[in-house]
């Protein structure tokens, strides 16, 4: 049968793993990660999914392409599936969690909020992570609004905040008291992110723990109480290894 829906850009396909951050932490997720992004933050650590430098190594896949690799490294059994990049949202995702949803998969799906879909409604879980100042790129709000409307509040969605320094902690403030109604997340970024191809690079644990400390101290000291303060736990167990 011919495949008419559009084809997605992937740049790895991976798991089952446990996802390291944000609500779903802990949770075996297998990965599906395009490629393609429209920002380019200073800190990320995802470049081989964002620079077209790396585009030779994404593939053009069909929705039932990507859905046979899910159910080979799921084994059949249904299980979170999440859909990050780059920037998902930049691709044609609906036929898959559509797909996906059928055989009983849940589909969550990370996005800085900078471009609308209306199949945002058919996830299971939406995290809207806007970039704070260190990542030198500049929020949109009326897009990250826009977001939430497309998503009809039918998934959970949540904010995932990544904090380096004190003006990512204002930002982070800023952001939850726009959106008081969404549970949010605060991370410690990894400041020593790898070039593309060096899975090697070590990574400073001992500068995350003191900024994690930093953060829980920021949060106590401001009675921030709603704000949840959490670890990227695939950092802390694997450093800079991708596909885990
Ligand atoms: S939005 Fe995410 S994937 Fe895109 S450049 Fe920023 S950190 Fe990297």
């Amino acid at each position: 049968m011919t495949d008419t829906h559009p084809a997605i850009r992937v740049s790895e396909i991976f798991g089952p793993t446990i996802q390291g951050e944000g609500v779903l932490i802990g949770l075996p997720t297998v990965f599906v990660r395009t490629g393609g992004c429209d920002y380019r933050c200073s800190w990320c650590d995802s470049l081989h999914a964002v620079d077209n430098q790396f585009r030779h190594e994404w593939e053009t896949m069909s929705i039932g392409a990507v859905w046979q690799n899910v159910l080979a490294l799921s084994g059949g059994r249904p299980m979170m599936v999440s859909l990050s990049g780059g920037n998902p949202a930049i691709q044609p995702l609906g036929a898959l969690i559509e797909r996906g949803h059928g055989d009983g998969y849940r589909f969550a799906l990370e996005t800085q909020g900078s471009v609308v879909r209306d199949w945002f409604a058919d996830l299971d879980v939406l995290v809207l992570s806007p970039k704070p100042p260190s990542s030198e790129m500049t929020t949109d709000w009326a897009a990250l609004e826009a977001c939430l409307q497309a998503a009809q509040g039918k998934p959970q969605i949540v904010l995932k905040l990544v904090v380096f320094d004190e003006s990512d902690y204002a930002f982070a403030k800023d952001t939850a008291a726009r959106f008081p109604r969404l549970p949010i997340y605060l991370q410690p970024g990894n400041h020593t992110p790898p070039r593309p191809g060096n899975e090697q690079a070590p990574v400073d644990l001992e500068g995350i723990v003191k900024r994690m400390e930093w953060l829980v101290d920021n949060v106590t000291r401001d009675r921030w109480f709603e704000a949840r303060v959490l670890p990227q736990l695939h950092v802390m167990l694997w450093g800079n290894k991708r596909g885990v």
